[in-house]
C-alpha cells in the first residue's frame, strides 16, 4: 500500500470485515455541497511496463442510510493518473483537477454497507482493478476524487502484467512484457536449448495482455544421440548401452543384441567382434553373422554331369538371406592339384547365389575327379575377413560322348565341291578320334544323305551339283561314341558363271605366285582352263593350296584345333567376328602412344571390362584415311592372333571395330621388342636367363607349328618381353609381306612377296618354301640375335653376301660368351636340308635340359670348328688391315690401353697373338668386360693367322 497524500482525506484507524483493525484513508462530507477531494500517490516507476494495473480496496456507505443526507451525497469515486519522468509533484502542482490529471476511470462500490455496529460502522470492502496504458514516461502518479461521498480507500495494488521465462518446445523464451492495451500480443524469439535442433522456424511464442505466452510457432527437437527429459526442457545423452538414431522426439533405444556403444549420447551402436551389419540392415536390427556350412551335401553323378543337394545350414548367423556358391574345381589332371573348372561348366539354375539347396552342373570333362565345394554366404559375409564356410564333395565323372561342334563354316567352294572347317567339341570328353560329315541335297530326303569321315575338322566336299544347296551336319567321335550331330548348316556350290568370273578375277594371282617358267605356267593354265573344265576346277582349288595346307597336313593330332587362315573366309570381316570379341570404346583408356605400327600409332592405356579387374593393355590402331583392304589386313593380325592361346603367344584382349579408330587390344608387354630389349641391357644377365627366354619363345613356336601356323617372320624384333622377362611371339601381320609396301628394307622384295632375308631359310628364299621347318631357321637367328645382346645378324653384309655365304655352307659364328650347346643348336637349327633340323619341341627339350643341368652350358665353343664352317665373326675387324697394334686397339674400341700395350711390350701382332688373359690383366686390363673383347679379339687375331698359313700352305 503506498502512502497516500492526504488533503480533505483523513488517515484513520478502523476495522475490516473479520474485524481486524486496519488503517484507511476517509472522506466523508456528505453535508457539504460542491466536494472536491482528492488523494494522491507518491511517484511510482513504471519499470518498463506498457500498461499498467490498479486495484483497490475500498468501502463506500450506503447514502440512503444517512439520516437527512442531501440529494448530492455520491456512493463513487474517480481515479486518475498523471505521467512524470521525475518525481517532482508538490501540493499545488499538478493541479487537482483533470487534465493535467487523466481520468482512469468512475469507480463504483458493488457493495455499500448501512449498518453501524459497537460505536464503529461494519463495512463492506469492494475490491475493483481498473488498468490504463500505454505509459511511456519513467512514472506516474495516481489520484482518487471523491465529490461527496462517505468512503474509505484500503488498499491500493499498482502492478503491470508479464509473460515469464519459460522453456516450451525445445526453446528457452526469456521473461517478456505484456503490451500497451490489453489486447495486444507482444511476439518473444525463442532459442533451442543445448543438444537441440531447430525443425521448424521462426521459434515464437506471443505475450498476451494478461501475461500469457500464447499462439506457439516452430519448435526445436533433441539431437541425435540425445532424448528429452525433464517435461522436455533438458536434452540429455543416452547413456551407455542406449543409442538416438535421428533427431526425432523419441527416447534413446537399447542397443540392440550384438552391438553396444563406444560412448555416451551414441547416435548408433556398432556391432561387436564377429557381427556385421548391411548397409541396408535397420540400425535398431541385432547384429549378425556369417552363416555355417551348409550340411550333407549328396551328389548324383550322370555321365558328365552332377546334380547336388545340401541341407542348409545350422545356424544362418541371424539373416534370412543366405544364398549357396558353387566352386568347381578339377582334380587329378596328372599335377596332383586341383584347379579352377574353366568357363565352360554349365550350373543351372546358376553357380553363384543359389536360393535354393540343389544345383545342376553339366558340360565336365568326362573321367575327372571333381571337388565342389558349396559355400553359404548371407549379406554380411563379404564383410567377414574369413572366406565363407562351406562343404564339399568330391565326385568322378563317367565316360561320355563329345558335345556338339557348334561352329561350322565354309573355306572355299567351286563348282562341284565345297570345303568345310569347324571348331573342335567345347567339351571333347576325351580324344577325338575322328568326324562324321553327313550332308544331303536340300531339295533331296535326309535318308539319301551321305556320310563321310574326316580324321581333321576340315573336309573338301567333293562331286557336288553346281549351284546347289547342301545341309550339312557334323558330329564328333571319341571312344565313348559319337557326339550329337551339329545344327544343320546350308551351303552351296558355284554356278558356273560365278566359277568363270571368279577365275577370270584371280588370273593374274596365279600367275604372281608361279616360282619360275612364267610364260609356260601361263599356257598351261589356259589350257587347262580351256581343254578340261574337270581339271580345271581342281586349279581353281589350288589357289587355295598354300592355306589348305594347314587342314590337310598329316600329322596333325585329330581334336587338335588347328588354325584358320582369315583370308580364305570369303567375307574376313567374318574372320574377325568369329576370332575376336568386339570391346565397346568406352572401355578403353588410352594413356600414351608407345611405338609407331604399321597402320598406326601403337599406345598404351587400360581396359576395364565390365565385372574384370582394370588392366594394362596395348592399343594398335589403324589411322584415318584407311582403305577397306588396309582395314582387312589390319584387323588380319587380330582374326589370327584371336585363334591362339599360350602363355608365350600374345594374347589378344579383342578388338574395336565399331567406332573409329579401329584398334587391337592386346595384353601389355613392359619391356616392349627384344632386340631393343637387350641392346639397352647388354651383358646385363645370365646365361640361363638368356636360355630361360629362348625356352619361352620356343615353346610359344612349339604351340604355333602344332596349330599349323607358320609364322615366316620370326625375329628378336617380333619378339615382346614383359616385365617378368617372359618372351611373347607376336606380330602376325601379314601385310609387310606385300610388294607395294616398301617401307622396311628389312623386307627384300621376293618373287611372291617380301622376305626377311636374313631371318630366312634357304628354301623360302629361293622358292617360298614356308613351314614350321623354316621357323625352325628363324628361330636359329633369333638364338643368334639374343645371344649377342641384339646384334645385327651377318652384321653390315649384303642381303646378297648373305645369301651366298648361306648357299656356301657358312655360318654365324658363336657370340661372345655363347655357350658351345647354344651354337650346336643354332646350328642344328641352320641345317640346309629341312628336314634335318630340330623340330619346335624338340627345342623345347633341349633348352630345358640346359635349364636342369647349367653344366652343360659352361663350355664355350672353340673358333672355326665344325663341319659347317662359321662365318668369321665381323664385328672383330680382320687383325691384317691394320698396320699397327694402336690402329687395331682403335678398331676393337679399346683404344685407351695404347699405352699399357707398349710399355708392356706388346706392340707387335706377333706378340699380341700370343697373349693369355693374364697377360691381358698384367697390362693393366681391370674392367672384365673389356678382358672379353680384348682376349676374343686376340683369339680372332690368331684364327686369322692360321687361315692365312694355311692359305699359304
Ligand atoms: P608392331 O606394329 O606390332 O610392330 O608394334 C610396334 C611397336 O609397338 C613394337 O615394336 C613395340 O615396341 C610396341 N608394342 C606393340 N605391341 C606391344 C605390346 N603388346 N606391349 C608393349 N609394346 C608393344
Amino acid at each position: 500500500m503506498q502512502t497516500i497524500y492526504c488533503f480533505t482525506w483523513e488517515e484513520v484507524s478502523g476495522y475490516d470485515e473479520n474485524m481486524n483493525t486496519i488503517r484507511t484513508y476517509q472522506v466523508c462530507n456528505v453535508f457539504d455541497n460542491n466536494q472536491n477531494n482528492w488523494v494522491r500517490t507518491k511517484y511510482i516507476r513504471r519499470r518498463g511496463a506498457q500498461r499498467i494495473h490498479v486495484e483497490m480496496k475500498f468501502s463506500v456507505r450506503d447514502c440512503s442510510s444517512i439520516p437527512n443526507v442531501p440529494g448530492s451525497c455520491k456512493e463513487t469515486f474517480n481515479l486518475y493518473y498523471y505521467e512524470s519522468d521525475a518525481d517532482t509533484a508538490t501540493r499545488t502542482s499538478p493541479a487537482w483537477m483533470e487534465n493535467p490529471w487523466i481520468k482512469v476511470d468512475t469507480i463504483a462500490a458493488d457493495e455499500s454497507f448501512s449498518q453501524v455496529d459497537l460505536g464503529g460502522r461494519v463495512m463492506k470492502i469492494n475490491t475493483e482493478v481498473r488498468s490504463f496504458g500505454p505509459v511511456s514516461r519513467n512514472g506516474f502518479y495516481l489520484a482518487f476524487q471523491d465529490y461527496g461521498g462517505c468512503m474509505s480507500l484500503i488498499a491500493v495494488r499498482v502492478f503491470y502484467r508479464k509473460c515469464p521465462r519459460i522453456i516450451t518446445n525445445g526453446a528457452l523464451f526469456q521473461e517478456t512484457l505484456s503490451g500497451a492495451e490489453s489486447t495486444s500480443l507482444v511476439a518473444a524469439r525463442g532459442v533451442c536449448i543445448p543438444n537441440a535442433e531447430e525443425v521448424d522456424v521462426p521459434i515464437k511464442l506471443y505475450c498476451n495482455g494478461d501475461g500469457e505466452w500464447m499462439v506457439p510457432i516452430g519448435r526445436c527437437m533433441c539431437k541425435a544421440g540425445n532424448e528429452a527429459v525433464e517435461n522436455g526442457t533438458v536434452c540429455r545423452a543416452c547413456p551407455s548401452g542406449f543409442f538416438k538414431p535421428t533427431q526425432k522426439d523419441e527416447p534413446c533405444m537399447q542397443c540392440p543384441i550384438n552391438s553396444r556403444t563406444t560412448s555416451e549420447g551414441a547416435m548408433n551402436c556398432v556391432c561387436r567382434n564377429g557381427y556385421y551389419r548391411t548397409d541396408s540392415d535397420p540400425l535398431q536390427m541385432p547384429c549378425t553373422t556369417v552363416p555355417s556350412a551348409p550340411q550333407t551335401v549328396i551328389s548324383s553323378v550322370n555321365e558328365t554331369s552332377v546334380m547336388l543337394e545340401w541341407m542348409p545350414p545350422r545356424d544362418s548367423g541371424g539373416r534370412e538371406d543366405v544364398v549357396f556358391n558353387i566352386i568347381c574345381k578339377s582334380c587329378g589332371g596328372g599335377r596332383g592339384g586341383c584347379t579352377r573348372c574353366g568357363d565352360n561348366v554349365q550350373f543351372l539354375p546358376r553357380q553363384l547365389g543359389l536360393t535354393e539347396p540343389r544345383v545342376y552342373i553339366s558340360d565336365l570333362l568326362a573321367h575327372t575327379q571333381y571337388t565342389f565345394e558349396v559355400q553359404a554366404v548371407n549379406g554380411v559375409s563379404d564383410q567377414s575377413p574369413y572366406s565363407p564356410q562351406y562343404a564339399s564333395v568330391n565326385i568322378t565323372t563317367n565316360q561320355a560322348a563329345p558335345s556338339t561342334v557348334s561352329i561350322m563354316h565354309q573355306v572355299s567352294r567351286t563348282v562341284d565341291s565345297i570345303t568345310l572347317s569347324w571348331s573342335q567339341p567345347d567339351q571333347p570328353n576325351g580324344v577325338i578320334l575322328d568326324y562324321e560329315l553327313h550332308y544331303y541335297e536340300k531339295d533331296q530326303s535326309e535318308y539319301n544323305a551321305t556320310a563321310i569321315r574326316s580324321q581333321t575338322n576340315t573336309v573338301v566336299i567333293r562331286g557336288l551339283k553346281p549351284g546347289s544347296i547342301y545341309v550339312f551336319q557334323v558330329r564328333a567321335r571319341t571312344v565313348a561314341g559319337f557326339g550329337r550331330y551339329s545344327g544343320k548348316l546350308y551351303f552351296q556350290t558355284m554356278t558356273e558363271e560365278e566359277y568363270n568370273t571368279s577365275i577370270q578375277e584371280k588370273l593374274p594371282l596365279i600367275i604372281g605366285s608361279a616360282a619360275a617358267g612364267l610364260v609356260f605356267l601361263i599356257a598351261v593354265v589356259v589350257i587347262i582352263i580351256v581343254c578340261n573344265r574337270r581339271r580345271g576346277f581342281d586349279r581353281a582349288d589350288s589357289e587355295y593350296t598354300d592355306k589348305l595346307q594347314h587342314y590337310t597336313s598329316g600329322h596333325m593330332t585329330p581334336g587338335m584345333k588347328i588354325y584358320i587362315d582369315p583370308f580364305t573366309y570369303e567375307d574376313p570381316n567374318e574372320a574377325v567376328r568369329e576370332f575376336a570379341k568386339e570391346i565397346d570404346i568406352s572401355c578403353v583408356k588410352i594413356e600414351q602412344v608407345i611405338g609407331a605400327g604399321e597402320f598406326g600409332e601403337v599406345c598404351s592405356g587400360n581396359l576395364r571390362l565390365p565385372g574384370k579387374r582394370e588392366m594394362f593393355v596395348a592399343i594398335k590402331t589403324l589411322k584415318s584415311g584407311y582403305t577397306e583392304k588396309q582395314r582387312r589386313d589390319f584387323l588380319s593380325e587380330a582374326s589370327i592372333m584371336g585363334q591362339f592361346d599360350h602363355p608365350n603367344v600374345i594374347h589378344l584382349e579383342g578388338v574395336v571395330t565399331k567406332s573409329s579408330p579401329v584398334m587391337i587390344i592386346t595384353e601389355f608387354m613392359e619391356n616392349g621388342s627384344l632386340d631393343s630389349f637387350l641392346r639397352q641391357n647388354d651383358g646385363q644377365f645370365t646365361v640361363i636367363q638368356l636360355v630361360g627366354m629362348l625356352r619361352g619363345i620356343a615353346s610359344g613356336m612349339k604351340y604355333l607349328a602344332d596349330m599349323n601356323y607358320v609364322h615366316r617372320d620370326l625375329a628378336a624384333r617380333n619378339i615382346l618381353v614383359n616385365s617378368n622377362l617372359v618372351c611373347k611371339v607376336s606380330d602376325f601381320g601379314l601385310s609387310r609381306f606385300l610388294e607395294d609396301d616398301t617401307s622396311d628394307p628389312t623386307y627384300t622384295s621376293a618373287l611372291g612377296g617380301k622376305i626377311p632375308i636374313r631371318w630366312t631359310a634357304p628354301e623360302a628364299i629361293q622358292y617360298r618354301k614356308f613351314t614350321s621347318a623354316s621357323d625352325v631357321w628363324s628361330y636359329g637367328i633369333v638364338m643368334w640375335e639374343v645371344m649377342s645382346y641384339g646384334e645385327r645378324p651377318y652384321w653390315d653384309m649384303t642381303n646378297q653376301d648373305v645369301i651366298n655365304a648361306i648357299e656356301q655352307d657358312y655360318r654365324l659364328p658363336p657370340p661372345m660368351d655363347c655357350p658351345s650347346a647354344l651354337h650346336q643348336l643354332m646350328l642344328d637349327c641352320w641345317q640346309k636340308d629341312r628336314n634335318n633340323r630340330p623340330k619346335f619341341s624338340q627345342i623345347v627339350n633341349n633348352l630345358d635340359k640346359m635349364i636342369r643341368n647349367p653344366n652343360t652350358l659352361k663350355a664355350m665353343t672353340p673358333l672355326s670348328s665344325g663341319v659347317h664352317l662359321p662365318l668369321l665373326d665381323r664385328s672383330i675387324p680382320d687383325f691384317s688391315s691394320f698396320s699397327t697394334v694402336d690402329e687395331w686397339l682403335d678398331a676393337i674400341k679399346m683404344g685407351q690401353y695404347k699405352d699399357n700395350f707398349a710399355s708392356a711390350d706388346f706392340s707387335t701382332f706377333d706378340v699380341v697373338s700370343q697373349m693369355t688373359m693374364d697377360d691381358i690383366l698384367r697390362v693393366g686390363v681391370t674392367l672384365a668386360g673389356h678382358q672379353k673383347k680384348i682376349l676374343n679379339s686376340v683369339q680372332m687375331m690368331r684364327a686369322q693367322m692360321n687361315q692365312i698359313q694355311s692359305v699359304e700352305v
